[in-house]
């Protein structure tokens, strides 16, 4: 099948009894019961298939699972709570066996540096960053440092760089350490990870797949390698996505396509423009030929797909006009998130990059003149009539 009918197909219509829902119920039961404690045995032995406990398995919730498996092509998938649940539950898991040293990104979603520069490091995991688009830098950085895990994002936040996926991936497996992607801004749609030699994929569910910002949740598809140290994770700390969360992300797939397809095509659109605006300074977007990773793009992305995203940097403007710029705006909508059906506009540095200190900020080029827009599905001109209308055009 391709993509597109895997998103409405897999994981749905499950015989249950003598009838078959068209879509998967909701099930809230805590825990289930069987026909004779023999067969609970099996179960809880895991050598017959089946839930028992909400914490170790829930019926709406692996329906989720295998339909995010088969679009990522992993070995097996399970669902969190958050975004920031699976990376963290995704960078224990590699740790768990293996040296307790971390070598990641420099430009990576706010959360996530923070998680590994406070949380982690506190714990003595510590994390050295580097340049993924260098893909030389970061083989003498995995050289030196040993690591148990390399952590990288598939289209970066909020610069969208597009580092050599590949490449590094092989340069990981060389050195033993597992490479977790958080592939949340590229979607199974225009990359696969695992595809090219990672070992765990993680995405903020909350994001594109679920795609219409009404529900929190985070997924981890991972190889056969790392898979069982995930589900001891799972069932010893509970990290897991609740069944309705569940729901919705699943029911916001089945038009993943769909929406990636308007949402990339209108992205195309919105930068070229911007690109041509009297205030706009800089445009970060991948499809833009000029992009420092031109190169890495044309061999990752299928033509014409660069995402959602686009950033752009108002020309010679202050903080206060920035934000004046976004008070202006009467459609496009001032808050976070991204990947939803409604565009929406964010300043990162007041907001995903808020608790990270001025310095660092300015050394990863997230400037108070920097704004992020995820393109939504909307008719293009009312999205550009806004910005015009917003930019003083
Ligand atoms: C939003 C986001 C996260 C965190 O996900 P939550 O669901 O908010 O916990 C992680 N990585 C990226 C790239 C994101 O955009």
């Amino acid at each position: 099948m391709k993509f597109e009918s895997k998103t409405v197909h897999v994981g749905d219509r499950k015989k249950a009894g003598n009838y078959i829902p068209v879509t998967v119920p909701i099930y809230t039961a805590a825990s289930y019961a069987y026909d004779s404690m023999e067969q609970l045995d099996r179960v809880f032995g895991r050598e017959e298939a089946g839930p028992s406990y909400a914490r170790y398995d829930n019926p709406t919730v692996s329906a989720l699972e295998e339909l995010v498996n088969e679009l990522e092509g992993g070995h097996a998938t399970f669902a969190c709570s958050s975004g920031m649940m699976a990376l963290h539950i995704a960078v224990m898991a590699a740790l768990v066996d293996r040296p307790k040293r971390i070598v990641a990104g420099n430009v990576l979603y706010g959360a996530t540096t923070l998680m590994l520069s406070t949380i982690f490091s506190a714990l003595g995991m510590e994390t050295e960053y580097v340049d993924m688009c260098d893909a030389a830098a970061v083989e003498a950085a995995i050289k030196e440092t040993k690591p148990g895990a390399v952590v990288m994002e598939t289209i970066t936040n909020p610069l969208l760089r597009v580092a050599p996926l590949d490449k590094i991936a092989e340069i990981a497996r060389a050195a033993n350490a597992p490479l977790i992607v958080d592939n949340t801004f590229a979607t199974p749609m225009l990359l696969r990870p695992l595809e090219l030699g990672a070992s765990m994929v993680v995405h903020s569910a909350t994001k594109f797949l679920a795609g219409h910002g009404d529900s929190l949740g985070g997924v981890i598809v991972s190889d056969a390698a790392n898979f069982e140290t995930l589900m001891t994770l799972r069932r010893t700390l509970g990290p897991n996505l609740g069944p309705f969360e569940a729901y919705l992300t699943m029911r916001g797939i089945k038009t993943l396509a769909l929406r990636m397809e308007k949402q990339c095509a209108n992205a195309c659109k919105l930068a070229s423009w911007l690109a041509t605006h009297p205030r706009v300074g800089r445009v970060h977007f991948p499809g833009n030929p000029a992009h420092p990773d031109a190169a890495n793009v044309a061999r990752l992305l299928p033509k014409g797909y660069f995402g959602s995203m686009v950033a752009i940097e108002l020309k010679d403007a202050t903080r206060e006009q920035v934000f004046a710029f976004m008070d202006r705006l009467k459609m496009i909508v001032r808050a976070t998130s991204l990947g939803d059906v409604h565009s929406m506009i964010l300043h990162p540095a007041m907001s995903s990059h808020r608790d990270l200190a001025p310095k660092h900020r300015a050394r990863m080029g997230i400037g108070d003149n920097l704004v992020r827009i995820s393109t939504g599905i909307e008719a293009i001109e009312d999205i550009l009539a806004d910005l015009d209308h917003a930019l003083g055009g």
